[in-house]
């Protein structure tokens, strides 16, 4: 577990990686995607935080190894609320979508959760203590995938960009939206890129290196 600047976390990886924002405040911890165990969460009492502070998980899109846990979350702590984007709601929400959630692929089987609110549109900040959490749809790797966008105290711009790097699934992804969200996002000009599977980068002309790679 590190922290990356101050109150932000890279919980690790479960599946995915997992990130997780402490807001001091009545909005206690925020979770970015959730990943496919609850362990890693159920050990963040090591650095001094308690796992039913958990007040929301934003879910960057409905791939399993970024929702597998979030039933099981749920369990643990009833005061969890779950957001995702309305274009990727239903096979968060409900059973029998175990090909979009690659859940067949992975062997497992998912359990749905109710999102507390569906994200519409091109961007929706949900506001969490001091910070505004920009959630900007960034479609291509799934229909509803998103990005957000936090800025620090000290105004550094965090992007958590999970699927950043794709890849592109027939039936389920598209090329071309991809591309215009690749282009979406580097014109963030963030600061620190915290991505899914490939860590995280820093500074501003890392994240625009790394963004670069994928745009053809
Ligand atoms: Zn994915």
């Amino acid at each position: 577990m590190k922290e990356i600047v101050k109150d932000i976390y890279h919980l690790g990886d479960s599946g995915c990686s997992v990130y997780l924002i402490n807001t001091n405040s009545s909005d206690g911890l925020v979770l970015i995607d959730c990943g496919m165990s609850l362990q890693l969460i159920k050990k963040i009492n090591k650095i001094n935080l308690n796992p039913m502070d958990i007040r929301h998980c934003i879910i960057t899109h409905f791939h399993i190894d970024h929702i597998g846990a979030c039933y099981d979350l749920k369990q643990f702590n009833k005061n969890v609320k779950f957001y995702a984007h309305e274009l990727d709601a239903i096979a968060i929400e409900e059973e029998g979508h175990n090909k979009e959630t690659a859940a067949m692929w992975y062997g497992v089987n998912y359990k749905p959760v109710k999102l507390a609110r569906r994200i519409k549109g091109e961007l929706e900040i949900l506001k969490f203590g001091d910070y505004g959490f920009q959630c900007i749809h960034t479609p291509g790797h799934t229909p509803g995938s998103i990005s957000i966008l936090i800025e620090t105290e000290e105004h550094a711009k965090i992007l958590f960009g999970q699927d950043l790097h794709g890849p592109i699934i027939p039936g389920v992804s598209d090329f071309n939206d991809y591309q215009k969200s690749l282009e979406k996002l580097l014109d963030l000009n963030a600061d620190i890129l915290c991505e899914g599977h490939f860590g995280i980068f820093q500074p501003a002309s890392e994240v625009q290196r790394y963004i670069k790679k994928y745009i053809e």
